[in-house]
């Protein structure tokens, strides 16, 4: 019986009429497809992109040199060097973040105990050697001093649901 069902099927292309039904149902809906980059959709404040290294409003780098983010980054992409400064305080010397080995977890900025790296809503960045993808401090701090705003705001958002 089967077989002959089958066979039925392939002698009027019953596959093919499903097929075609299918596409012909989806031809007037309306189309879902974005025109990146005309178009974007909307982003959660809690994107996580581009990384970027925080000041304190008088100009004072926020990062403190604790070197957690640095142990929880299950990628190892992070490096960080630290020294004292005169007054007693600790500071990094190199910060580096090899956005090749990152995964975007988000560890590195949960675990900040300062709001010092945070991950942007920033996605439409490139390298083309593995060289350029390879942050450094000041390029990060650079980042946040670009977008400290829209960083401050979504990071002011997310406070309230902790
Ligand atoms: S987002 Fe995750 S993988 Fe990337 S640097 Fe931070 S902790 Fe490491
Ligand atoms: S970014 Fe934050 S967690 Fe990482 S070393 Fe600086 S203060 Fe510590």
């Amino acid at each position: 019986m089967n077989s002959l069902t089958n066979y039925i099927k392939s002698f009027t292309l019953w596959e093919l009429l499903k097929g075609m039904a299918l596409t012909g149902r989806y031809m007037f809906r309306r189309s879902i497809t974005v025109h990146f980059p005309e178009e974007k959709t909307p982003q959660s404040y809690r994107f996580r992109g581009l990384h970027a290294q925080r000041r304190y409003p008088n100009g004072e780098e926020r990062c403190i040199g604790c070197k957690l983010c640095e142990a929880v980054c299950p990628a190892l992409a992070i490096k960080i060097e630290t020294e004292e400064r005169d007054d007693g305080t600790r500071r990094t010397t190199r910060y580096d973040i090899d956005l090749v080995k990152c995964i975007f977890c988000g560890f590195c900025e949960e675990a900040c105990p300062v709001d010092a790296i945070v991950e942007t809503r920033i996605y439409e960045y490139h390298g083309e050697s593995r060289h350029e993808l390879y942050y450094t401090k000041e390029m990060l701090l650079a980042v946040g001093d670009k977008y400290e705003a829209q960083i401050a705001k979504d990071r002011a958002a997310d406070a309230k649901f902790r």
